[in-house]
């Protein structure tokens, strides 16, 4: 067991805006309620895999605060982090969290110097100067490692997801919905009865590939994967919560392995989108 004052779980979010690291390796892994298994892989990086691990074990990326002023999905992810730790939120699968942006966080502002969501794809080799790129690289390595260690689509449909959580600049037609990253394919049924379940009124499908990190995971990493926009931006301590409590329940209920469309839960409106968002 490790102590939660010395833990990088107990505020994912405050120990990663200090810059806090494990001193030592041994530091960086640990075993927190239930016998979940914790790894500190980089700044704002965490792995977390429950006590039993098979084949089937779907495997799920979140990721929050790729935009630094988006506030609110960090402090979802940070939160849910703290209570898988904690033995309050159930987990049943492989789960790798990331807070995108720290740098553009800490200076409280959306980027430094390129948006980070424009950068995935290998894009970042275009402007290895800029103080995103880095960053960029790390994160498609993380998810590399994760996904390359995940259970195939053979043994088991569905089994990787990536939902990278964003909070909307402009005002739009629907305060919440999803854009899913081009494919080539029809959008699979599994992700819309997730987000019905989230209680996204709208799904976007991109036409064209795009340099998300959603597109990146759906191309390099086989993932189920979108970007979801749960309303609008706030500072700090000024997000009202409870507006993103259907996400945040659905992506509590994805991680405890609980995947069913609840009874009355309405599919979303699809439609199309040239070009980016
Ligand atoms: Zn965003």
């Amino acid at each position: 067991m490790t102590s939660s004052a010395d833990s990088p779980l107990a505020d994912f979010l405050a120990y990663t805006l200090a810059g806090s690291r494990p001193a030592t390796p041994q530091a960086a892994r640990g075993e927190c309620a239930g016998g979940v298994r914790w790894q500190w892989l980089d700044e704002g990086v965490v792995e977390l895999e429950p006590a039993h691990v098979d084949e089937t074990t779907r495997s799920v990326l979140l990721s929050a605060g790729v935009h630094g002023d988006e506030t609110a999905p960090i402090e979802l992810l940070s939160q849910l982090v703290a209570d898988i730790a904690a033995g309050r939120s159930p987990l049943a699968c492989r789960v790798l969290a990331v807070l995108g942006n720290a740098g553009a966080r800490r200076a409280g502002e959306r980027y430094l110097a390129d948006d980070l969501n424009r950068l995935f794809g290998g894009r970042h080799a275009r402007v290895p100067a800029s103080r995103e790129a880095p960053r960029a690289a790390a994160l498609e390595a993380a998810a590399q490692r994760f996904f390359a260690k995940a259970a195939g689509s053979a043994a088991a449909p569905f089994a990787r997801w990536h939902l990278d959580i964003h909070t909307a600049i402009r005002a739009s037609a629907f305060e919440k919905f999803a854009l899913l990253p081009h494919t080539g394919e029809p959008p699979a049924r599994a992700m819309l009865e997730w987000l019905a379940d989230a209680r996204i009124a709208a799904v976007l499908i991109h036409t064209e590939k795009g340099a998300t990190l959603s597109s990146f995971t759906a191309e390099t990493c086989g993932a189920l994967a979108c970007t979801l926009e749960l309303g609008k931006v706030r500072p700090f301590g000024q997000n009202d919560l409870a507006r993103f409590a259907g996400a945040d329940a659905a992506v509590r209920r994805l991680v405890a392995g609980e995947l069913s469309l609840p009874k009355g839960a309405q599919m979303p409106r699809i439609f199309t989108v040239i070009g980016q968002i």
